[in-house]
């Protein structure tokens, strides 16, 4: 079973998908996290993502797409994967139908999570205290909402296409939010 979380940056993703990918056991592939180790590791892909982080901006699909098509073809994932922040073009979006088509294989179901964009800021300066994340500063977090709107909200329509997409309020506590997304993955 393949999921896709989808949602603005602040939504929430991160914590459901780890909730989800424990319910199900199943692995995450979250692409910021595997950037956010990168960088902190100092190797040349992380070298190449930190520029593009730290203005809010999108990695280039190619660099993206070197990354987790060795993840997305693993023995692993073929249990099924949740994925978080990513894809996040439809150029992404694509390839990862391509990847998992090749095997038989594809996005059985996408999530997205709904909050309001003044949430969302309040959200991403609270976790800038918590946990120091560079792109959670006021600029940072501006450009990145404008990111998602032009680059990563046309996947709605996208997945919509193919009859995929449930919607749901992730406002509220982080166990409302889990059981909304238990409830959008029911017919599955
Ligand atoms: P996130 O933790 O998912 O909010 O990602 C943090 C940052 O990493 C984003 O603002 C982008 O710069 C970069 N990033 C993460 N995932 C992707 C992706 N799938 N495509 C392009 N850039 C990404």
């Amino acid at each position: 079973m393949n999921i896709v979380l989808l949602g603005a940056p602040g939504a929430g993703k991160g914590t459901q998908g780890d909730i989800l990918a424990g319910k199900l056991g199943v692995s995450k592939i979250a692409t910021g996290d595997l950037l956010r180790a990168a960088v902190k590791e100092g190797t040349p892909l992380g070298k190449q993502a930190q520029e593009y982080m730290n203005k809010g901006e999108l990695v280039p699909d190619d660099v993206i797409l070197g990354i987790v098509e060795e993840k997305l073809a693993s023995r692993d994932a073929a249990k099924g994967v949740i994925m978080d922040g990513f894809p996040r073009t439809i150029a992404q979006a694509e390839a990862v139908d391509d990847l998992l088509s090749a095997r038989g294989s594809r996005v059985d179901k996408v999530v997205t999570f709904d909050v309001p964009d003044g949430e969302l800021v309040i959200r991403m300066l609270g976790r800038a205290q918590v946990d120091g994340r560079s792109d959670d500063t006021p600029d940072t977090i501006r450009k990145r909402l404008e990111v998602y709107r032009s680059e990563t909200a046309p996947l709605i329509s996208y997945y919509k296409r193919q009859s995929v997409v449930t919607s749901i309020d992730a406002t509220g506590t982080i166990d409302d939010v889990a059981g909304r997304v238990e409830s959008a993955l029911a017919d599955l």
